[in-house]
């Protein structure tokens, strides 16, 4: 919701929705930009903003939404009311800024659903259970809330609107022919999501997944069908009823920017040594993707290993390496931000032989060198150089041909 217009547009959809006879709980995300505003706005006044306040500041923005459209919906003859995480039942621990929740008592949003009312839940937020305190669960979290909530309420399904028409098998912006994809399994939608395909927030899916939870990603500009999350179980069950077509075997193809590669030069090879790398980096809480070690030079008895974290924490992971440089004997570490991680991603592959074949033809077709290679039994990524991420993912989504005819179509906006 960006605007005025656009909060009485959802608001039409809503009272629409409720008048064709189903329960409605409505979840909401903050208007436009108005997070990133309020955390410039922390900025300007504090260095270091306290992690409390910046939560409570934050949550401020989905307030603004949940108020703001109850009002649009209370013009259009129906009784919405609005509530923050902490009232809706949101109980969560207290890791400001990442909070996990950890219980959903909804029982004031069964009060106004018995009570023909229509609810509306600030996303994104909650309590803490020990200090009481306002948490967020992280960027992108409404739409762990949504989920989290019709889960506890053990709704038929969680909507969540975005603005474009569901997952694509791409991102659209980066390529035009990218097709909607009507069905996919919470495994590869959390691959998916891993990976870099910014539709869905990773953990809203681990929690659908866990509670068996049906999703459907659409737009809130068309009436079009999006896509659905399911288990496996429940795809066959569509396709079995004529719902659904038989699943292909790659879902989608994505590019990561977010990683950055270090490289430890001359390591010994001797026994301990990738464990004293990695244990300093665990120390440091650094996630850690993908990892290599070249082979060793005979004459050295030294050995290079490189590993991929996200890019937010390079510099503490050098420095993590670098206060064990005596300790470990390595001679150098060398950091490389100008990679990326180019994923594709298929239930399909796991029984079907020349996934891989087809895509390393693919990208060397597209003359594009490869510096890193990591699998899961549904996906295949590589690291590549940053300015071949776009034509990567474009070779991988003809070759595998996901290419559709028409143009997908994005509404425009972040919407998020
Ligand atoms: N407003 C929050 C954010 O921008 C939560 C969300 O959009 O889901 O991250
Ligand atoms: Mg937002």
């Amino acid at each position: 919701m960006a605007d005025a217009a656009s909060v009485k547009r959802v608001a039409r959809r809503i009272v629409e929705t409720k008048r064709a006879g189903h329960d409605v709980v409505v979840v909401v995300s903050a208007m436009g930009d108005t997070t990133d505003e309020l955390l410039e706005l922390a900025e300007q006044v504090c260095e270091n903003p306290p992690a409390r306040e910046l939560d409570m500041l934050l949550t401020s923005g989905e307030r603004i939404s949940m108020a703001v459209l109850a009002m649009a919906i209370a013009d259009l003859g129906e009784d919405a009311r609005s509530y923050t995480g902490s009232q809706a039942g949101l109980i969560t621990d207290a890791a400001h800024g990442a909070a996990k929740i950890i219980d959903v008592t909804p029982g004031r949003i069964q009060e106004a659903i018995a009570a023909g009312a229509i609810p509306i839940v600030a996303g994104f937020q909650g309590v803490a259970q020990d200090t009481k305190d306002i948490t967020t669960l992280g960027r992108g979290g409404s739409d762990t809330t949504a989920v989290a909530l019709a889960a506890a309420l053990k709704a038929s399904v969680c909507e969540i609107f975005t603005d474009v028409d569901g997952v694509f098998s791409a991102d659209p912006r980066v390529v035009p022919a990218a097709r909607k994809v009507p069905f996919i399994t919470y495994e590869e939608m959390l691959e998916l999501a891993a990976v870099g395909a910014k539709v869905l927030h990773l953990r809203c899916v681990e929690y659908a997944r866990r509670f068996d939870l049906p999703i459907h990603v659409r737009s809130s500009f068309s009436q079009l069908d999006g896509t659905f999350v399911l288990s496996p179980e429940a795809i066959a069950t569509a396709i079995s009823e004529g719902k659904a077509m038989e699943q292909p075997i790659i879902s989608g193809v994505a590019a990561d920017v977010n990683d950055a590669k270090i490289t430890v030069v001359g390591v010994p090879d001797k026994p301990g040594e990738a464990a004293a790398i990695f244990r300093a980096l665990a120390d440091a809480s650094i996630n850690i993707d993908m990892i290599v070690q070249n082979i060793s030079a005979a004459t050295t008895g030294r050995t290079d290993v490189s590993f991929t974290c996200p890019v937010g924490s390079s510099k503490k992971a050098l420095e993590a390496l670098e206060a064990k440089r005596s300790a470990i004997a390595f001679e150098d570490l060398i950091l490389d931000d100008q990679v990326a991680k180019v994923s594709l991603v298929g239930a399909g592959m796991r029984s079907h032989p020349g996934v891989s074949a087809d895509f390393f033809t693919a990208l060397a077709g597209a003359g594009i060198n490869v510096e890193m290679i990591s699998t899961s039994e549904i996906r295949i990524s590589v690291v590549t150089r940053v300015d071949d991420a776009k034509r990567a993912v474009q070779a991988l989504h003809t070759a595998f041909g996901l290419d559709a005819d028409g143009e997908a179509v994005v509404y425009g906006g972040t919407g998020r």
